[in-house]
């Protein structure tokens, strides 16, 4: 499944929230007005990422499976442009402009290839 950077930031404000989040609230973490993020929503849900019970927005495990995926591209990338020699404050802009497109094999090929690395170059946990 493609998901877009977009879909990332809403994932990752809702994953943090376990007994659900609301609209008005997560409108306002984002910053966006709430029909913007209603419609954001509808894409998610219909992408099976999200759920709805009464007021309250979750994210799925198909959703936690999704974004894990892409955070662990973004952060894999980011090792991978420290070792071939790309500074460090450099590397998550860098990262951000391709990590995603790339195929769940490659990352996978390069995270083998760096030797499992747990951590990115700014000492997050890659997943
Ligand atoms: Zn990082």
């Amino acid at each position: 499944m493609y998901i877009t950077k977009r879909e990332i930031v809403y994932l990752k404000v809702i994953e943090k929230e376990r007994d659900g989040i609301r609209l008005s609230t997560l409108a306002k973490k984002l910053n966006i007005r709430p029909a913007s993020a209603f419609e954001e929503l509808n894409h998610l849900e219909g992408k099976g990422l999200i759920e709805r019970k009464q007021s309250l927005i979750l994210i799925t495990e198909n959703g936690k499976r999704e974004l894990y995926k892409a955070i662990k591209a973004h952060r894999v990338v980011e090792e991978l442009l420290t070792e071939i020699g790309i500074q460090e404050d450099k590397v998550c802009e860098l990262s951000t402009k391709f990590d995603t497109d790339i195929p769940e094999e490659v990352i996978e090929k390069m995270y083998e290839y760096l030797g499992r690395p747990k951590k990115c170059p700014h000492g997050e946990d890659i997943p």
